[in-house]
């Protein structure tokens, strides 16, 4: 099996009707890269920059180290895509208590719902800036797209991208090289994808992070033990925010991935090629399985079989067999 997942590695992932597939990695730090090159990825769908941030007592990474790790990866890449998240810390991802009081911030009493992601990039501008200066500059040594996270306001995207226009004016001061980059916002709060048409004015590409969009959908805090079994990926109302942003983001031509647990997830596989998608990206080790069900998968046939399941009170079953009858070789 080792040997035949293997030999998968440089197999195309194409559906039985020719649909291409593309699979991306997520990655966490630099000495990351190699693994997905390894797995046969074409390109990090999630670089979660948030870990150059913890575990550093206190001490953040200044714009000089974080443009070597991003470039780092961009020249292990070799061309291929590095979609670099702009850091996501608080909730589930808490920075050190130093760099918090460091940082005057106070304890949040619902941190899931408080000052995390891009609005703590907000709240801290020069800190900000100095991340965008290390990705442009990365930029330079390869292809790069821009990942921003936990946007439910359209303002939000209009600040970042002003300040994407200060980090480069402030880079053409300073005489130093900066590449062109793409610019994706992550789904993650319902809210992102009821407002939808109004965000990709602004976005090259979506990605959906299925993590929190559960999450803040059924309002269940996924670090809480207590709930857990509420913490339903199956749900029908994740599941029509799910097919309606991939359904949005494919009328108005901009590239959607999914690039949270779901996509590595080999149950959905079917399902999220029926809502048309056609970008995973998830942890290298997972590609090489993700690949053998596409493989195997008749995407047309999946598309067809999608209404009825999303209609379903109960998708989980209804889909369990409609897909697997309609989309896959026995
Ligand atoms: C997600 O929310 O699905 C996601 C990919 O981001 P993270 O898990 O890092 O919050
Ligand atoms: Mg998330």
């Amino acid at each position: 099996e080792r040997a035949r997942l293997k030999r998968l590695r440089n197999t195309p992932s194409v559906t039985l009707d020719g649909q291409a597939v593309e699979l991306l990695a997520n990655i966490e730090l630099p000495s990351d890269a190699p693994a997905v090159l390894e797995a046969g990825a074409v390109g990090v769908g999630l670089f979660r920059s948030e870990f150059l941030f913890m575990n550093r007592g206190g001490h953040l990474p200044d714009e000089q180290e974080q443009y070597e790790a991003y470039r780092a990866v961009v020249t292990a890449l070799n061309g291929l895509p590095v979609t670099i998240r702009t850091v996501d810390v608080g909730a589930d991802k808490p920075l050190d208590r130093l760099s918090v009081q460091e940082l005057r911030h106070e304890h949040s009493l619902n941190p899931a719902l408080g000052l995390r992601a891009i609005r703590w990039s907000l709240s801290e501008p020069d800190m900000f800036l100095q991340q965008l200066r290390a990705i442009l500059r990365a930029a330079a040594h390869g292809r790069v797209r821009i990942l921003v996270p936990m946007v439910a306001h359209l303002q939000e995207a209009r600040q970042v991208l002003a300040l994407i226009e200060r980090a480069r004016a402030s880079l053409v001061e300073d005489g130093l090289a900066y590449g062109a980059v793409e610019l994706g916002v992550m789904i993650e709060i319902p809210a992102a994808v009821l407002i939808l048409p109004s965000l990709l004015r602004h976005f090259d590409f979506i990605s959906i992070g299925t993590n929190d969009l559960i999450q803040y959908a059924l309002a269940i805090d996924r670090a809480d033990e207590a709930v857990s079994h509420l913490y339903d990926p199956w749900h029908p109302a994740v599941l029509r925010l799910i097919a309606q942003a991939i359904e949005q983001a494919n009328i108005m031509g901009r590239g959607v991935s999914v690039c949270g647990e779901m996509a590595g997830d080999s149950a959905f596989t079917e399902l999220l090629l029926a809502m048309g998608l056609r970008s995973f990206s998830m942890h290298p080790a997972q590609i090489g399985s993700i690949k053998q069900r596409i493989l195997r998968a008749d995407a047309r046939a999946l598309g067809a079989a999608l209404p009825a399941v999303l209609e379903a009170d109960n998708p989980q079953e209804v889909g369990g067999a409609l897909l697997r009858s309609g989309g896959s070789r026995p």
